[in-house]
């Protein structure tokens, strides 16, 4: 059974926070976005929609920093950088 983002987002709940970032981590190239939606199906937590046929970054605050939507956008229409040392995500390994 598939998971959804809403889903994973309440199972991973507290086992990391995110450090302030003034990284934009990920960020759409409008222009060359084709709305494909590959971004929005695959990304785990559920950080973009689809919006008049153009990927949108709605829920940054959720991002694991994992690069899949890199990764997977077809025509490069999305930009990946990691954030500065010492900022953005932590995971808790208790
Ligand atoms: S880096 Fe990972 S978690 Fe962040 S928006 Fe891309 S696919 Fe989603
Ligand atoms: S995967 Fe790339 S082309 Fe497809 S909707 Fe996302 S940003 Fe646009």
């Amino acid at each position: 059974m598939k998971i959804t983002p809403a889903e994973l987002r309440e199972k991973v709940k507290g086992l990391y926070e995110v450090i302030p970032r003034e990284t934009e981590v990920v960020k759409v190239l409008k222009e060359e976005c084709n709305g494909c939606g590959k971004c929005a199906d695959l990304c785990p937590v559920g950080v973009y929609e689809i919006n008049e046929k153009k990927a949108e970054v709605v829920a940054i605050e959720f991002c694991q920093e994992c690069g899949l939507c890199y990764h997977v956008c077809p025509v490069g229409a999305i930009t990946f950088t990691y954030p500065e040392g010492g900022t953005g995500i932590v995971y808790k390994w208790a």
